[in-house]
């Protein structure tokens, strides 16, 4: 078993047996969550902190949950009412909470790389939880453990990500992990909503959802990230839906066991039917959510052993 990453920063610098090892291991804790007893001593000593520069639900309550659950002391800083607001910077925020010895730092900031610069600053391991519209490597992780888990693979299998991929980190991160993995992945949306240099991203992109939902084993929908555009990217909601709205009509193209995943949160009759959503023989939103919990278990864990095997470094 091998994890040699000091942070999880994203997906990019992750190795093909990096990610196998902490899906095998988030198994562990898959099995340690549905139990009563749900603890374990892994971040027994550890000090966590969760600093959240943007809004979440899952994210940061499975994190908390995660740390809590393996015995880490953990501070969720409330950043809306912290600082920040009052003109210091995200480095300043970052050395002020060094000083107080954190080990596991979670960050999720608005602007793409601002999570990189902040762990050059720190000595603690830094977690990646949403930079922008850069990389969210948690939510690929789990997606990932999901889909190994409902296919009983990781490979040779055929995934459509459809919607909002330009202003999308789950987008992102999910393309480098499926690749890395060798899927074959298709982008389905308009062309308003694919980012530039598409090309280079190495999969099949259609903008007609009935021919990129052909036969495939995934179809994983992304919220339209109206909070990112700031012109008119699509015509309206309605028209939107009626093109690119997942329902059960658009499913049928795709195979008869086909797995419908969303990261939430959802805009129901924008990018997926409702009823759909709730469908428990096609969709496995509510398994991506338990998942998560799990995967970031095992992040932890696995920084934590590489934090513990590195000599402190004494602040001065
Ligand atoms: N929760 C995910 C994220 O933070 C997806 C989304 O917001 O649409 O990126």
């Amino acid at each position: 078993m091998r994890f040699d990453q000091r942070h999880l920063l994203g997906i990019e610098p992750l190795r093909p047996d990096e990610i196998t090892t902490l899906l095998d291991l988030s198994e562990k804790y898959v099995t340690l969550n549905r139990q009563r007893d749900k603890r374990a001593g892994t971040l027994s000593g550890l000090t966590q902190i969760n600093m959240f520069f943007e809004n979440s639900t899952r994210t940061q309550a499975s994190f908390e949950l995660a740390g809590k659950r393996m015995g880490a002391d953990v501070m969720n800083m409330s950043m809306q009412a912290s600082s920040i607001k009052k003109g210091e910077t995200l480095i300043d925020t970052a050395m002020t909470l060094n000083a107080m010895h954190p080990d596991l730092l979670v960050v999720r900031h608005p602007h793409s790389g601002a999570v990189d610069l902040l762990a050059q600053k720190v000595n603690c391991a830094v977690i990646n939880a949403g930079d922008g519209r850069h990389e969210h490597p948690t939510q690929a992780l789990l997606d990932a453990l999901t889909i190994r888990r409902a296919k009983g693979r990781l490979h040779r299998l055929s995934i459509a990500i459809c919607g909002d991929i330009a202003h999308s980190r789950v987008a992102r991160s999910n393309i480098m992990l499926l690749g890395k993995m060798e899927n074959r992945i298709r982008l389905v949306g308009p062309a308003t909503l694919m980012p530039a240099g598409i090309a280079e991203f190495g999969c099949e992109v259609f903008e007609d959802m009935n021919e990129g939902l052909k036969d495939v084993d995934v179809v994983m929908m992304l919220r339209l990230q109206k909070e990112r555009m700031d012109g008119g990217f699509i015509p309206s909601e309605r028209e939107y839906f009626h093109r690119y709205g997942l329902d059960a009509q658009k499913l049928s193209r795709a195979k008869a066991d086909a797995i419908v995943m969303h990261p939430g949160p959802m805009n129901r009759g924008v990018e997926i039917d409702g009823t759909l959503a709730d469908d428990i023989n096609r969709s496995v939103i509510q398994e991506q959510v338990e998942m998560g919990v799990a995967v970031r278990m095992a992040v932890m864990d696995l920084l934590a052993r590489n934090l513990r095997a590195r000599p402190k470094e004494v602040l001065v």
